[in-house]
């Protein structure tokens, strides 16, 4: 059952479209990702939840109640933004107290309250000092057992590890989903980074121009990507428009026929193949020919840029300590056809 519900909810700046639309639904305890480049109107939209912007249209349901036009204070929801600073006066227990003294939370209960948040935050030996005297993670952290103090219904977090380099941001996304599970508390993420939102969300929420895209668990999205937006945006794809006129016909770019287990779909498709599906083969067995243009060492994986006839393709092979066809090559390639995927050719929502 849904418990926070976007219905038709939109944003317009004058003529500029920053949301449009958008119907979501998320259930209890869940984790939901907003993805998508910026300006696509990830913030937009967590903002509306938050109460911070009026949708120009739209509903906002929570637990089956209206709070479209709720107060931000009222709504009682846990907020982290990347700019969200804390209280620099304030230690780290009255940082994470703040919210609960709003609330009206009486001294004992109050202070029983900061300190298992922060032992939830392994940050109970830290509680004395001031934000000036911690790390970037741990401040985040404190920002964190801020917002879950004061156990709210739902988290909203926008960019909360933007600040952080790489290696202490994917430390933290592991906390963080352990923390959101243990706590089972729902959560709205807005990131720009695929694989953030891949490690933390149970589903993704992949938005372009003010439009969700797509909506699915992290695996579900990148195996059966919707588009090309989807597609490309979530990991690389080869992408080729195609049009079938009736089903079961085959499907052909410049003669060349590609693979595929879709009798059914007909009119204007994209074809998509992930470049991880494709295999260098020898002789007549080739879906098609070309020749390699580039070839990237990345540690755990090769990627190969090859050119062919139906245009430039990736092509990444997990890097098995042998060697790799090299620049220059003449190579054939295949896939299987269950690893393609015909979808109807997206049409821009506003
Ligand atoms: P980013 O990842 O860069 O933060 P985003 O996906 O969060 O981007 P939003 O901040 O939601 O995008 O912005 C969506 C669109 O709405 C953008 O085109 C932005 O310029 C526009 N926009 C946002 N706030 C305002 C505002 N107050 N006035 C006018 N336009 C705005």
């Amino acid at each position: 059952m849904s418990f926070l519900e976007l219905k038709g909810l939109s944003k317009h700046y004058d003529d500029a479209v920053a949301v449009a639309a958008c119907d979501l639904s998320v259930t209890q305890g869940e984790f939901v990702c907003l993805l998508g480049p910026s300006g696509c109107g990830k913030t937009t939209t967590l903002q509306m939840v938050a109460g911070f912007v009026q949708p120009t249209s739209g509903r906002i349901l929570l637990d089956g109640a209206d709070i479209t036009n709720v107060k931000p204070n009222q709504r009682g929801l846990g907020i982290v933004f990347q700019s969200y600073a804390l209280f620099p006066h304030m230690t780290v227990a009255d940082n994470v107290a703040f919210g609960l003294e709003m609330q009206g939370v009486g001294g004992g209960e109050r202070r029983k309250r900061v300190d298992a948040m922060l032992e939830l935050v392994q940050l109970s030996a830290m509680a004395g000092r001031y934000p000036r005297e911690l790390s970037g993670g741990q401040r985040q952290r404190v920002a964190l057992a801020r917002a879950l103090a004061i156990r709210p219904p739902v988290l909203l977090l926008d960019e909360p590890m933007g600040a952080l380099d790489a290696k202490l941001r994917e430390e933290m996304q592991i906390e963080l989903r352990a923390l959101q599970h243990r706590l089972g508390v729902t959560t709205i993420m807005v990131t720009h980074d695929q694989s953030e939102a891949m490690t933390l969300a149970d589903r993704v929420v992949l938005m372009n121009k003010g439009c969700i895209e797509q909506v699915g668990r992290p695996f579900e999205m990148y195996e059966r990507p919707n588009g090309r937006f989807s597609s490309t945006f979530l990991g690389k794809a080869n992408v080729f428009e195609v049009t079938r006129t009736q089903p079961g016909a085959s499907v052909e770019v410049l003669g060349h026929v590609l693979p595929t287990n879709d009798d059914a779909s007909v009119g204007a498709l994209e074809y998509i193949v992930r470049p991880e599906k494709i295999a260098f083969v020898d002789g007549g067995i080739a879906v098609v020919r070309g020749r390699v243009s580039a070839r990237v060492f990345l540690g755990n994986h090769w990627l190969f840029q090859i050119e062919t006839p139906l245009g430039t393709m990736q092509l990444t092979h997990a890097n098995t300590g042998l060697p790799q066809a090299a620049e220059g090559d003449d190579v054939g390639l295949s896939w299987a056809p269950e690893n393609a995927r015909l979808v109807p050719r997206a049409e821009a929502c506003v």
